[in-house]
């Protein structure tokens, strides 16, 4: 099966061109009518030759993401759920903020790392995306916005859908490359936000990265009795360990860095946790946030419930007096099952019914 060819950075596509004996230029020039003027066939690149053309045609695809499903949500948040070439299917949400249009995107189908809130997590992972369906993503969210007219282009990036992104880092480096070029799509670095359970080893690794994306790290507990409770991942990466990669990141990239937590009722949410918190991050509070985060509730999960916003506030408030920096997420798409992998799930367990 051929590739998308919008897995390709710049660089590796100058480099195979010329490997093929094409002009160096040639690859800047595909290169714009890719994601400058988003043509959808190569046939449409008119100022590139037959040869060339032929040989794209030959070893690549652009597209490879078909539309399975849009569904629009009352406050504009519109979820898609795009079918690979194999048949996998994956969701990509679409929110609209008053700085711009951000794009949450999938790295794989399904999740092995399994926590225990996660709707994505309950089909286990069957394969990595390629950077090419990662990127096709964001093309595909693009053209939706071309074809409405307005001019509108997608400004924000979080990497918050389906799967862990650092269990493929290959492909969401690639990712992240092409979509940041800016003789492409240049989607600033600054506005893209990569969110991981938590990997230690690939963290530092990031951290080393040349170029400035934002983390953000799933953290949902303070202490690690709680957190192996609610993620198991943490066995294998326990809270001291996490932090002391986080501390590499932060003294390398001197970023600030965002920790996700989710509220769930009678878990996670007393004062005694938002006290461990703040006391876990006294250390690193000038670099850090905490984003409270409101439990979406998955039909599987029925032992955890939201909690109360009463609860949440006197969290927030915990937190805040011992000097953290927090805020509580507002919440997008609830009404179209906009909580991660919660479309995908429910969409294969309808196909398995008809079957
Ligand atoms: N695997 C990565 C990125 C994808 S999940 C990670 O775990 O960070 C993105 C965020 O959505 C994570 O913070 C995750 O904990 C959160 N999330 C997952 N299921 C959720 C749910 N049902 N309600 C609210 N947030 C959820
Ligand atoms: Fe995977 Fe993230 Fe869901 Fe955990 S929260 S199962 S890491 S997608």
């Amino acid at each position: 099966m051929k590739k998308s060819i919008y897995g390709l950075t710049l660089d590796q596509l100058t480099e195979w061109l010329m490997d093929q004996g094409q002009k160096k230029f040639r690859a800047a020039q595909v290169w714009d009518w890719l994601y400058k003027k988003r043509v959808q066939s190569f046939a449409d690149m008119s100022n590139i030759n037959k040869e060339c053309i032929q040989l794209l045609e030959e070893n690549f695809t652009i597209q490879t993401l078909e539309q399975a499903v849009k569904q629009v949500s009352e406050d504009g948040t519109i979820k898609f759920l795009f079918k690979l070439m194999d048949g996998n299917l994956i969701e990509t949400v679409l929110m609209k903020f008053p700085y711009g249009y951000s794009v949450c995107v999938t790295t794989q189908v399904g999740c092995n790392i399994g926590c225990s809130f996660c709707a994505s997590g309950l089909l286990r992972k069957s394969r990595d995306l390629d950077a090419g369906e990662i990127v096709g993503q964001i093309m595909k969210v693009q053209q939706h916005l071309d074809e409405a007219g307005n001019g509108d282009r997608v400004s924000h990036i979080v990497v918050m859908g389906i799967g862990e992104p650092f269990d493929n880092y290959t492909n969401l480096m690639n990712f992240l490359r092409v979509v940041n070029d800016q003789k492409g799509l240049s989607i600033g670095a600054r506005h893209i936000t990569v969110s991981t359970s938590g990997l230690t080893p690939k963290i530092r690794e990031f951290a080393e990265e040349d170029i400035q994306i934002n983390l953000a790290v799933s953290l949902h507990a303070p202490n690690n009795e709680l957190r192996t409770q609610i993620m198991k991942i943490n066995k294998a990466y326990p809270i001291e360990k996490l932090m002391e990669a986080i501390d590499y990141y932060l003294e390398s990239k001197n970023r600030r860095i965002t920790f996700e937590y989710i509220m769930l009722q009678d878990v996670n949410d007393h004062v005694e946790e938002a006290l461990q918190l703040a006391k876990l991050l006294q250390n690193k509070r000038h670099l850090s946030y905490v984003n409270l985060i409101p439990y979406n509730p998955v039909d599987e999960h029925d032992q955890y419930r939201r909690s109360k916003s009463e609860d949440i506030k006197v969290f927030y408030e915990t937190l805040k007096k011992k000097g953290i920096n927090c805020g509580m997420r507002l919440e997008h798409g609830t009404d179209i099952d906009a909580a991660c992998g919660q479309l995908r799930s429910k969409q294969i367990k309808k196909e398995k019914a008809k079957a």
